[in-house]
């Protein structure tokens, strides 16, 4: 308990209080001042903590958390949700069609129309909707769909045309558009042009976008999440300065960490800017790379991967590398290990972004350059009836894991990955005890966490991912 000098603001008493320090694992009260916690123990022990201004609170018996630390999410992607209509809960092409149709007539004619986080193995039809699904919704507006992933998306023939995605139109590197096989015409279908098309949308107007970025920090603030790491790979200086405006102007409540993306790496170094420079309320993070594999081709190629690790490696700054599939994950821990090679750092905390398939050498590799996973629990819960019939139940002892890798002495923090999945920290401790989907499929029950080491995951676990151990 800290020093009895120091009067609370804000006293709780007759709580359970679980503060995740196996010296002391529960208390009866907690008293907080100028914004921090002050101490925890017996109510009789913090008495003295209380003074005239003091205001006290009865928590008749109700468990008290730590604040969660998510340590991956993209808060100016969520925002834009806000702004948009949400299809996670649709289960059928007519039920998007629906949910467009209501939204469709408060935006002018012209302007587009955008929906988010559809999934189509959660739809009826198991496919992906196409232009001429959303050229039934309109014609006159263009219509984008994303898919939940980020990885996907649905044009109808109107967004198509102001895309100029016809059928001579030739995707960037890494990027695809699916076509009818008779005609060549694009069925409206397009896969990883999410930065392409970043380029054709018009950005929302600042007034829409900053109401969304209110309502996603409010949500923040009521599900306990007080600190996260922004994890966006298109992030740049600009975005920091954003993120710091709306500190400075009251909009964000909890504490952010900004990854930049590693095409902004040269406009860090340029600027001079140290490593997890910034404040306590606002600071730079790690330097974001995706790392993908697509019909066994890796994007970025490795030969460029292990360059762009390198630079960002040489330079000090924190990694996270995004890889989902096997081949990303390998190419991923084979670029760190070849940057630790040439100039060891003793603290540098790389991290693995999802690591969803980790068979057991990757785990040598993890403790060998010790690097970190950043894993999302809440994505058993959500998907995992996907995982459960797409993912060979061979490879389910792989998947999404946190209890083997943590024995084997890897660093593991749990994460929303939120607007890919609902915030919903709850969820995740939920799934990382249960490892159940929604409808209760297990996926390999082994790797269940106990409650105290579920509630770490996604409370103090993160903060070593995201080395904030000292604010
Ligand atoms: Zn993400």
């Amino acid at each position: 308990m800290s020093s009895l000098s120091l009067k609370a603001d804000l006293l709780l008493y007759g709580g359970r209080v679980l503060t995740l320090d196996p010296a002391r694992p529960t208390a009866e009260a907690l008293a907080v001042a100028a914004g921090q916690i002050l101490a925890v123990g017996g109510e009789e022990e913090l008495r003295p903590l209380i003074a005239a201004h003091t205001q006290t609170l009865a928590c008749d018996g109700r468990t008290i958390l730590p604040g969660f630390v998510d340590p991956h999410l993209h808060l100016f992607a969520w925002a834009s949700h806000f702004c948009g209509t949400d299809l996670g809960t649709a289960r059928s092409i007519p039920e998007i069609q629906g949910l467009l149709a209501r939204d469709l007539s408060h935006i002018s004619t012209g302007d587009w129309v955008r929906g988010y986080s559809y999934d189509e193995f959660f739809l009826a039809e198991k496919r992906h909707p196409t232009r001429r699904d959303l050229d039934l919704v309109s014609l006159d507006h263009p219509v984008i769909l994303r898919h939940r992933t980020g990885h996907a998306a649905v044009l109808n023939s109107a967004a198509l045309r102001r895309a100029g995605i016809t059928q001579h139109f030739t995707p960037p590197a890494g990027g695809s558009v699916e076509r009818d096989p008779l005609t060549g015409e694009p069925t409206g279908v397009v896969y990883e042009l999410e930065k392409f098309l970043r380029t054709v949308l018009p950005p929302l107007s600042s007034h829409d976008f900053t109401a969304g970025v209110k309502q996603a920090s409010a949500e923040l603030l009521r599900q306990g999440v007080c600190s996260f790491h922004d994890a966006s790979a298109g992030n740049t200086l600009e975005d920091f300065a954003l993120f710091r405006r709306f500190n400075a102007e009251g909009l964000l409540v909890s504490r952010a960490t900004v990854m930049i993306g590693i095409d902004a790496l040269p406009q860090l170094v340029d600027a001079g800017l140290a490593p997890f420079s910034g404040d306590e309320r606002v600071r730079l993070g790690s330097v974001k790379i995706i790392v993908h594999e697509s019909r066994g081709t890796l994007y970025p190629e490795p030969d460029e991967l292990a360059e762009m690790v390198w630079q960002a490696h040489r330079h000090g700054f924190q990694l996270a590398l995004h890889a989902v599939e096997e081949g990303a994950v390998c190419a991923a821990l084979n670029a760190i290990e070849h940057a630790q090679r040439r100039l060891p750092r003793a603290d540098h905390r790389h991290r693995i972004e999802h690591c969803a398939l980790c068979p057991p050498p990757f785990v040598d590799t993890l403790v060998e350059t010790g690097s970190a996973v950043v894993t999302q629990p809440g994505f058993l819960y959500f998907y995992g009836d996907k995982y459960a019939a797409e993912v060979d139940p061979q490879l389910h002892s792989w998947l999404y894991r946190t209890k083997s890798l943590l024995e084997c002495g890897v660093q593991v923090a749990g994460s929303s990955d939120c607007p890919i999945a609902p915030l919903s920290p709850l969820t995740g401790v939920q799934a990382a005890m249960t490892r159940r989907s929604r409808t209760g499929t297990p996926l390999h029950l082994q790797d269940r966490l106990a409650l105290r080491d579920a509630l770490a995951l996604l409370g103090c676990w993160p903060i070593w991912s995201c080395l904030i151990e000292t604010s």
